[in-house]
């Protein structure tokens, strides 16, 4: 697919913004990728529209193409929908004992995944877990669960046939009660499909277990028919986060982005084997890139802009070495430093200047004036900028004006960049200027 991405990329002209025309063209192959993905149809075509109305008009970072610049802003954006607002994957067990209900159709990996997560919670969080089978439906089910238990060291509640699965989580809650236990998973029936008679049972045990967390698990492998086993569960259960597994296998697990689309429900753990220990913690990243597969052209655009910035430091170093060091440049220092956490966390960052920076807090050497000198720069006119001898004192008044502070700040402010303006010019004689300036970026 890259290839067939290159060739079209070649042909896109090199442009100093995005252009729909150029956008389009991405896009069209992007939409391709999603599909082959398994991204829901629906899902894919609000996603490219939502990316389309962002990339349009963005500038293109020198040495990349449009088209790989759209796949770049397509897979932040996934990522970033796909991290949502970033919820704690941690599972909710405060107020022991907290119960954990598991749904969804049947083999989609919920008596895997409950015994998965019973074994984390047991060896991460030191809990004490107790394991109910509620699947009456097949006969060696309850059993799976129970040799998965063993095999694990986690209790799991003894079988009792004839019961309905209301009685069998009814009994669940006395005993995790009973014996002291952190969590209770209560794993149900599966369905072949949704199931209106299953459907009722799911929600009568909700509605008696209280459950702090109910998990839907769907197997990575399914497309399309992802959304409307979410949207279902979602609806008629209410689903507090989503176990995608199989993930291990070739699918390349579009199912993702598209539950996380319709249910607005976080993706908790990715289940990545048989094994006990195969689940992993939800990475938006990874999973962005394995939907898309075009992480060699995420990459180049990254190490794009990289490079760019690494030639925007060199002719900067340049330029400061030569004694060249106006208000501009002062003003982007400036920024620089507000970017990286202002003046607290820029000395924060230094071994023993936690002392320094609560000083030069106290003698007002502080983000606020970083913001009033960056105000006062925005007031100076392009050519005062450029050479601050212009500035005499009726200049002086207008631009302290323009920025509603006092004359006195704009001296301040002047008097540093002569100062540091000076020291450039000494640092660039001594070479040194380059890298300071490279540490700086
Ligand atoms: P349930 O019917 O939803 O309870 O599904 P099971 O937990 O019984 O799993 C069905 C099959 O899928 C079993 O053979 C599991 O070993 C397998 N399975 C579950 N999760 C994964 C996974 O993440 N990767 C792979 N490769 N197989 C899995
Ligand atoms: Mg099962």
């Amino acid at each position: 697919l890259s290839e067939r991405l290159g060739g079209v990329f070649d042909r896109l002209t090199k442009a100093g913004a995005l252009s729909e025309a150029d956008v389009d063209t991405a896009l069209r192959e992007v939409r391709v990728a999603l599909l082959e993905a398994d991204v829901s149809l629906p899902v894919a075509r609000d996603f490219i529209k939502a990316v389309k109305s962002k990339a349009t008009g963005q500038a293109v970072t020198k040495s990349v193409t449009p088209g790989q610049q759209v796949v770049k802003i397509v897979h932040d954006e996934l990522v970033r929908v796909l991290a949502g607002d970033g919820e704690p994957e941690a599972l909710k067990i405060d107020n022991p004992p907290a119960t954990i209900l598991m749904v969804g159709l049947q083999g989609s990996g919920k008596t895997t995944t409950t015994a998965k997560l019973a074994k984390r919670l047991k060896e991460k969080n030191g809990k004490k877990v107790l394991l109910a089978s509620l699947d009456t439906q097949r006969p060696a089910a309850m059993e799976q669960l129970a040799i998965l238990g063993a095999q694990i060291g986690v209790d799991s509640l003894p079988i009792v046939k004839g019961e309905t699965a209301v009685q069998i989580a009814k009994r669940a809650k006395t005993q995790a009660n009973l014996g002291g236990y952190d969590v209770v998973f209560l794993d149900t029936a599966g369905r072949l499909h949704i199931d209106e008679v299953l459907m009722d049972e799911v929600q009568a045990v909700r509605d008696l277990a209280q459950p702090r967390e109910t998990l839907l698990v769907v197997d990575g492998l399914t497309g399309q028919d992802a959304v409307n086993v979410a949207t279902e569960f979602n609806a008629k259960v209410g689903i507090s986060g989503v176990v995608l597994t199989r993930m291990d296998g070739d699918g390349r697990g579009g199912a993702a982005l598209s539950m996380r689309a319709i249910t607005g429900k976080p993706i908790r753990f990715v289940g990545l084997g048989e094994k006990m220990d195969a689940i992993d913690a939800f990475e938006p990243e990874r999973v962005a890139g394995r939907i898309l597969g075009m992480g060699d052209i995420v990459a180049l655009v990254e190490k794009a802009r990289e490079t760019f910035e690494a030639e925007q430091a060199e002719r900067m170093a340049r330029r400061f070495a030569k004694g060249l060091f106006n208000m501009n440049d002062l003003k982007s220092q400036l920024e620089q430093m507000m970017k990286m956490g202002g003046m607290q966390g820029l000395m924060g960052m230094l071994p023993g200047m936690g002392k320094m920076a609560k000083a030069a807090e106290e003698a007002g050497f502080d983000d606020r004036m970083l913001r009033r000198q960056i105000a006062l720069i925005n007031s100076m006119t392009k050519k005062e900028r450029a050479n601050p001898d212009l500035l005499q004192a009726s200049r002086k008044k207008r631009i302290a004006a323009g920025a509603g502070l006092e004359v006195a700040e704009l001296n301040r402010l002047l008097k540093q960049h002569k100062q540091m303006a000076d020291m450039m010019k000494k640092m660039g004689k001594g070479g040194m200027m380059k890298q300071a300036v490279k540490a700086m970026m």
